[in-house]
């Protein structure tokens, strides 16, 4: 490189030798005073020049030098193509504009065409800048390159060419002269092109879309989960829906058919599963339902009577079940409150609660009465037996029933109440006896002979008053019945035609009227309770059946009750109240 520069460095000052021989001529002229000073300015000029010349070689060295030449061409196409791609998008925007406002006024319209055309003469003063540039370039492709930038800018600027052109250029020339005659169907094309790229978008959304689009099989139970169903009722699957869906597209979507599987009991309380399943090309889905048969049934406490009643001294054994109609037997599972205490006379309350796994809850309670009297064993003796006594007490309830009722548990008797109307305030004690497991018979309202046995149709006016009130008391009428004075009072006895309705009364109602084998006495007013006690031990031992009469509204009978129980349980006799069972005793058929 220095040698080319010392190369380039002789050469400019041979060129240089022309001005030399310019000054070699003044010198001809003799000596000139001022030579120094006008050498020196000479000197200053000379250098001057040689910086230009040295610029220009530099510049044409630039030219010369091809790897330059090709950076500057490239920069230059690029600007041109960042110009082509300016003036496309201000012509698209032009074409565009009268379209979208077809609603304007022409005078709008006009202006705009004014402006578009001041526009393109914009554009085509820069594309003949371009091209003035570019025939600096010396480049026939600049060239034409410029040309057709003035072709797509404006008509005119066709005629700043040299009439010269070749017949090449006339060519192009022609040809872009058509294309903008045709500029309606330039933009035709070039709504078509927008058009395509528009389709070409949508085909690319599209298949994104396809690409990015998944199916799932999803499965959907209809109705309640966990669905509760009661006990008996009958099973209905509310079903279920599977549906094969697309994640972003839905022409494949379609429902499955769903099979299900269960095995529900209705007659058992329980929680039971339901399956659900559904299969589509290669997917599976499975869904389960839950069924609850809830246990509303409570369990039922279960509680043996025979041990209401116990002897002092003896041992507690308590007696019950409890059954649940789901879990069974769950009497280990029962819950006592209370105590008994068998070395003491008393009353002891117990309470049984017990629950079932469903949570439903029973509750039970008893009185045990610790005695230390003789305690009647009825679970003992069936009905009709020789040893069994019915005691039975008419005319209350009265102000001895009730010490009468303790009495009677003590001793854990049951009798039977043939009750009257006679102490309307003490009618509550006709429920007091039935819930103590009393029999309760009717033995008229009023007890007055001459209302009740006036006629029949009196009688059973009375007696059905009384029903009445047994009624109110215990819930229902009652099957026994016992006629005042007994079936073969004089009343009844000296009026046949009393005594045939009556019968027929009887038979008609479906009643059953008991008289008695054994007449304690005590509706005697000189009988003491030692009288009455004796009255009924006697008999006790000879009658068959023993039913025996008695008055709880008698205080001597109530006194002699407790020895005489004493005495009959001690005696191995057993007590039973009146049931459907017990043999009739009738002084008199009706
Ligand atoms: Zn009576």
């Amino acid at each position: 490189m220095a040698d080319e520069r010392n190369e380039r460095t002789k050469y400019n000052w041979s060129y240089s030798g022309d001005d030399a021989h310019v000054d070699r001529s003044k010198y001809t002229r003799g000596f000139d005073p001022d030579y120094m000073k006008r050498a020196a300015e000479r000197a200053e000029e000379q250098e001057e020049n040689g910086e230009r010349r040295r610029g220009q070689t530099a510049r044409n060295r630039q030219r010369q030098h091809p790897s330059a030449r090709r950076a500057r061409l490239s920069a230059e196409q690029e600007v041109r193509t960042g110009r082509r791609a300016q003036i496309r998008e201000e012509e698209t925007v032009l074409e565009r504009r009268p379209s979208r406002q077809t609603a304007e006024s022409a005078g709008t319209r006009r202006a705009e065409s004014e402006e578009r055309t001041s526009a393109k003469t914009r554009r085509a003063k820069s594309g003949e800048r371009t091209s003035t540039r570019t025939r600096r370039a010396d480049s026939g492709v600049r060239n034409s390159a410029g040309v057709r930038r003035n072709g797509t800018g404006k008509r005119n600027s066709a005629r700043t060419r040299r009439p010269d052109q070749t017949a090449d250029f006339v060519e192009r020339q022609t040809k872009t002269s058509g294309r903008k005659k045709s500029a309606a169907s330039r933009r035709q094309l070039l709504r078509r092109r927008d058009t395509l790229i528009g389709i070409a978008a949508a085909a690319a959304v599209f298949l994104l879309l396809l690409l990015t689009n998944t199916y799932t099989l999803t499965i959907t139970l209809s109705g309640d989960d966990p669905l509760y169903l009661e006990l008996g009722d009958t099973w209905q699957d509310p079903g279920a829906t599977a549906v094969y869906k697309g994640s972003l597209l839905h022409f494949g979507d379609t429902e499955v058919p769903v099979v299900s599987e269960q095995e529900i009991n209705n007659r058992a309380c329980g929680t039971y599963e339901v399956t659900y399943h559904a299969q589509h090309k290669d997917q599976e889905v499975t869904a389960t339902r839950m069924v609850i048969i809830p246990d509303r049934t409570a369990p039922v406490i279960t509680l043996d009577e025979t041990v209401n009643v116990v002897r002092k001294g003896d041992e507690w054994k308590d007696s019950f079940t409890a059954i649940d109609d789901q879990d069974g037997d769950i009497t280990a599972n029962v819950e006592i409150l209370g105590e008994v205490n068998m070395r003491r006379d008393g009353k002891y309350q117990l309470t049984y609660r017990v629950q079932d796994s469903a949570g439903n809850e029973a509750e039970a309670s008893r009185t045990v009465i610790v005695s230390s009297v003789a305690i009647n064993r009825p679970e003992t003796a069936r009905q009709g037996d020789k040893n069994v006594i019915y005691l039975t007490f008419d005319d209350g309830p009265g102000m001895y029933t009730e010490r009468l009722l303790e009495i009677l548990d003590n001793h854990n008797v049951k009798a039977t109440f043939f009750v009257t109307d006679t102490n309307p305030g003490s009618r509550d004690l006709i429920g007091e006896e039935y819930r103590r497991g009393h029999t309760i018979g009717v033995h008229t309202a009023t007890h007055n002979y001459d209302i009740i046995y006036e006629n029949a149709t009196a009688f059973w006016a009375d007696l059905d008053q009384e029903m009445e009130v047994i009624k109110e008391q215990t819930g229902s009428e009652t099957p026994f019945m016992r006629f005042p004075g007994g079936s073969s009072n004089d009343r009844i006895a000296m009026d046949d035609e009393l005594r045939r309705e009556l019968g027929a009364g009887v038979r008609s109602r479906g009643l059953k009227y008991f008289d008695w084998t054994i007449d304690s006495y005590d509706s005697d007013d000189e009988y003491t309770s030692d009288d009455v006690y004796w009255a009924m031990v006697d008999q006790t031992s000879v009658a068959d059946p023993k039913m025996v009469l008695c008055h709880d509204l008698k205080r001597t009978t109530v006194d002699a009750i407790d020895n005489y129980l004493t005495w009959a349980i001690e005696n191995h006799y057993v007590f039973l109240p009146i049931t459907e069972e017990t043999p009739v005793v009738h002084h008199e058929e009706l």
